[in-house]
């Protein structure tokens, strides 16, 4: 799916609602509160009317889409974007490719489709995974390694040929890592890889894996690839990240980070999946609502 398919197939709202209905109930409309039968009456904006305890509601009722005065067909076209844009997209480009009024109006449609865009099953990450952390941001104080404290600090996971998951952390030392490890990596995993970044090894400990299940690969020595023993997978991941969060975002608050996070792995995650878009739009049909008071809190 790309643009022109996307601005082609649904041009109107009436073709978008139709999408949505079949997202959102996918056994056929039933009433959102008694879970009857409903008939669709023939008004413009295609009500649903339930007999039962006559009630009318639309597709996009108690959705992110609810009080939003936009066409759907932007809200669509927008979300296309997003999901095609791998470091991200701004507030600012999105408010001139799609051509919408205000600033405020583009960061809040964006901010309402990357809720949607979050991952609502994580199992235990299996088989091979990778952990690094990495460093964004700041401005280098100090000497030698002290130059980290002042900078965001991130923690990937990724399991081989699946999953990636990006954190948001307080710092990299052994209990926050472990943390991390513990929450996100299954008992049954066969091997943890990741760099010589000595909390490592206690942080294993600390979340209950064995010094067996644990390799590292040493950066230090330029050694990258150790037979089957590297962290490249994450690494590349957290290139993208990097180049998102410098590029893209700019002046990205701390606050928003584990949203633009969850934006990024749930892209990266599908990133070979066709329906990417459809899927997007199906978490946003079914997402709990985003409202500008909660973002703005
Ligand atoms: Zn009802």
């Amino acid at each position: 799916m790309n643009l022109i398919d996307v601005n082609t197939l649904f041009s109107t709202d009436a073709k978008c609602r139709e999408l949505l209905t079949r997202l959102r109930f996918p056994q056929g409309p039933q009433c959102l509160r008694c879970k009857g039968p409903v008939v669709e009456l023939e008004t413009e904006k295609q009500l649903f009317y339930c007999k039962e305890c006559d009630y009318q509601f639309t597709v996009t009722a108690g959705t992110i889409f609810n009080d939003s005065h936009l066409p759907l067909a932007k809200w669509f076209a927008t979300t296309l974007l997003l999901c095609e844009a791998k470091k991200g997209m701004s507030a600012c480009q999105i408010q001139r490719t799609i051509g919408i009024g205000s600033y405020k109006t583009a960061w809040y449609l964006c901010h309402r489709i990357r809720a949607a865009m979050i991952e609502s099953q994580r199992n235990m990450l299996d088989g091979k995974v990778e952990v690094d952390e990495t460093y964004v941001g700041g401005k280098r104080v100090g000497a030698g390694g002290g130059f980290k404290d002042n900078k965001e600090v991130f923690i990937g996971i990724r399991q081989r040929g699946g999953d990636l998951r990006f954190f948001h952390a307080r710092d990299a030392k052994s209990g926050t890592l472990a943390k991390y490890i513990r929450e996100n990596i299954s008992k049954d995993v066969d091997v943890i890889m990741t760099d010589e970044w000595s909390a490592y090894p206690k942080a294993m400990m600390k979340a209950g894996f064995t010094g067996r299940t644990h390799k590292t690969v040493r950066h230090k020595d330029r050694i990258y690839v150790d037979g089957d023993t590297h962290t490249n997978t994450v690494e590349s991941a957290f290139s993208l990240l990097k180049r998102g969060i410098t590029g893209t975002w700019h002046r990205l608050s701390a606050k928003h980070l584990a949203a633009y996070l969850e934006e990024m792995t749930f892209r990266f995650n599908r990133r070979n999946r066709s329906d990417l878009f459809v899927d997007t739009l199906r978490h946003m049909v079914t997402a709990p609502v985003l409202t500008f008071e909660r973002l703005t809190a």
